[in-house]
């Protein structure tokens, strides 16, 4: 049977031409860093000056690889994991080590919370340093909300807190708003710490309790819910990646095909996914493109769309610069 669009149904070139893309692409933003910026970001060229340049190659020829193998739809969901979770442990172990004297693993010595409610909550309260809510905004324009399903340093242990249970359960549909409400409340506050003069140490303490609490709503909620309910309600990220992933042409959609079998809604993880997100043709506001619905959908009825483009080629797109970004990520973000 001739499988349809959404299923990584492109040719043999096509996909040669897909993932050549994804390295050259990596090794581009990756030489622009090596050359332009100062102190050297690779960490390979700050202990051996030169050898960044074979670092950025590796990390090119695995981008390329991880687009290969997320090209097959079927694997996606595996891959996605794999690779965010790796990130997400160099990013902590490096931490780790500038903490225990190895200042060559931080990004600049100056420490930040590893909490991403501080990319916003940060400048809100400092009103300035916005170089990682610039970073997060750029990546939004070019893959929407992909940063809470790919590229972010915390949101992989969500996912594998949830992943605990078997098959994601109802999520309650008051969070929809809720957390519109509740991350505007977080913002604000930082915004009210800084206009009241609160000291640094206060700030970083509330922060860290912030993250702290986070980490429970993971272990309590999200394991029992089988849903990412740290990422849906807690993160305020989450509500600015979602909402501003808007800007982003990529977006998934349902095809008339569908059966209603709702083998995709015990997939989603992200809430997404309802009997009215079906009839609409659309998830809902707070899918972040993880892909993993494409997997379980046997008509083939969810594919991905940008602007004119195929299906198919929306979605090696998407894959392109999302295996190129995290290949980035990988060799550069750093506290
Ligand atoms: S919601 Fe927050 S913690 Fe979750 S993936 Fe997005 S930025 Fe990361
Ligand atoms: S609707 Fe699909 S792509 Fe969107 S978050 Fe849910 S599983 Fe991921
Ligand atoms: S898995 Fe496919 S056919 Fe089944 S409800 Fe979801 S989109 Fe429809």
């Amino acid at each position: 049977m001739a499988q349809a669009e959404g299923t990584g149904n492109i040719s043999a070139a096509t996909r040669r031409k897909t993932v050549a893309a994804a390295g050259l692409l990596a090794l581009g933003l990756l030489c622009l860093v090596q050359v332009f910026v100062r102190p050297p970001m690779l960490l390979a060229e700050r202990f051996v000056p030169g050898a960044g340049w074979i670092e950025a190659v590796l990390l090119a020829v695995y981008a390329a690889l991880v687009c290969r193998a997320m090209l097959d739809p079927t694997r996606q969901p595996r891959w996605r994991r794999f690779t965010w979770l790796l990130f997400s442990v160099a990013f902590y172990s490096q931490l780790l080590l500038g903490l225990a004297g190895i200042e060559k693993c931080l990004m600049t010595g100056k420490l930040h919370l590893p909490v991403p409610a501080v990319i916003a909550a940060g400048p809100a309260w400092r009103g300035e340093e916005f170089f990682m809510l610039g970073l997060f905004l750029t990546t939004v324009l070019l893959v929407g909300p992909a940063w809470c399903s790919h590229l972010c340093y915390l949101g992989a242990w969500d996912d594998l807190a949830a992943t605990r249970r078997r098959g994601a359960g109802p999520f309650p549909r008051w969070t929809r708003a809720g957390k519109t409400v509740f991350a505007s409340a977080v913002i604000m506050t930082a915004f009210l710490m800084g206009v009241a003069g609160v000291p640094g140490r206060a700030a970083v303490l509330t922060g860290g309790v912030f993250g702290i609490l986070g980490v429970a709503v993971m272990a309590w909620f999200s394991r029992r819910s089988g849903s990412m309910a740290h990422c849906l309600f807690w993160c305020p990220i989450g509500v600015l990646a979602t909402r501003l992933g808007r800007i982003s042409p990529f977006r998934l959609v349902i095809d008339p095909s569908c059966t209603r079998c709702k083998a995709c809604i015990r997939t989603c993880r992200y809430g997404a996914l309802s009997e009215e997100d079906l009839e609409r043709g659309r998830p809902a506001i707070s899918c972040t493109l993880c892909g993993d619905c494409l997997a379980s959908c046997r008509c083939v009825s969810i594919r991905y769309r940008f602007i004119a483009l195929s299906g198919d080629h929306a979605r090696a797109l998407f894959i392109v610069l999302v295996s190129a970004l995290h290949s980035v990520f990988l060799g550069l973000a750093r506290i």
